[in-house]
């Protein structure tokens, strides 16, 4: 595909734009994900909690690519922390997807007033070094999580996939990621399609390049040197969304958008978010 990848901090290739579906049914992600492999994806971003490994599964089998060509990502429950529990949800994760190894596991949440993402990563640990998953990180880790985990294991995270979007460019995120070889993921790369790609000064470069307004944030998440996941169930924004290397934002577009940032979160707090 054309997509170009990242090497992750244990030499893993990454690609850098992948295919997000949470919030999509299981029943409708055999679909989608159908779709999106057709589309050139070969990158998939699911999680225990989306209750849809099952239809991502069936559909990475049926596309009949190669699973060395595939990049599979899952994510470890709240409810699954602690050391046993997550090699039992590691192993219905799996079974679920058809898979025999993950790509990328990932801690969902840190969940820091529970105080078992240290433990919880042992186990990712364990995992990593049976071969069972091909990388290991965390998403929705603040700085002083990062600094803990790395404080007392071994293994530093391939990966810190946190929220990230024009309106919430985390530059303090950032920078201890860089300083640990720590790839940034964004989720909710499109804020989710609730306003950001309405916002005037998008809406002018995309103008001014001939693209969507999705097509510029996606390119500026590129620019930024991060792995980029947006999602949508609609086939022709699943295509728009990877046309997305033809083009280029020049420094006056970058300057523009990060101008943008207002700081402010779609999702939950991660110093304070405890569902279960
Ligand atoms: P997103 O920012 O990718 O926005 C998706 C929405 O934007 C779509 O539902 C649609 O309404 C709109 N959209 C998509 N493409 C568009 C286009 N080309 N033009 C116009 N509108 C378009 O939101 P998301 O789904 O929240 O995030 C992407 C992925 O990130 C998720 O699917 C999931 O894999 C991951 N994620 C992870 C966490 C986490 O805690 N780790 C949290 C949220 C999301």
């Amino acid at each position: 595909s054309k997509v170009p990848t990242i090497t992750l901090n244990n030499g893993v290739a990454m690609p850098q734009l992948g295919f997000g579906v949470w919030q999509v049914p299981d029943d409708e992600a055999e679909r989608a994900v159908g779709t999106a492999l057709e589309a050139g994806y070969r990158s998939i971003d699911t999680a225990a909690v989306y209750g849809n490994e099952e239809g991502t599964g069936k559909a990475l089998a049926a596309s009949g690519i190669a699973r060395d060509e595939l990049f599979v990502t899952t994510k470890l429950w709240n409810s699954d922390q602690g050391h046993d529990a997550t090699l039992r949800a590691f192993d219905e994760s799996v079974a679920k997807l058809g898979l025999d190894y993950v790509d990328l596991y990932l801690i969902h949440w840190p969940l820091p007033s529970r105080d078992t993402y240290v433990d919880t990563y042992r186990a990712f640990e364990k995992l990593y070094a049976d071969g069972r998953v091909k990388a290991i990180g965390v998403s929705n880790f603040l700085p002083e999580h990062l600094r803990r985990l790395i404080g007392e294991t071994s293994v530093v995270p391939a990966v810190n996939q946190i929220e990230l979007h024009p309106q919430l460019q985390q530059a303090e995120s950032r920078a201890e990621h860089a300083r640990h070889g720590i790839v940034t993921e964004d989720w909710s790369p499109l804020g989710q399609g609730k306003g950001l790609l309405d916002v005037p000064t998008i809406v002018a470069i995309a103008r001014k390049h001939g693209k969507s307004p999705a097509q510029v944030v996606l390119r500026w998440h590129l620019q930024l040197g991060n792995v980029v996941i947006p999602k949508s169930v609609t086939p022709s924004r699943i295509a728009e969304n990877i046309d997305v290397f033809g083009f280029e934002l020049d420094d006056e577009d970058l300057g523009a958008i990060a101008a943008l940032d207002e700081g402010k979160r779609l999702g939950p707090d991660p110093a304070t978010f405890d569902v279960a």
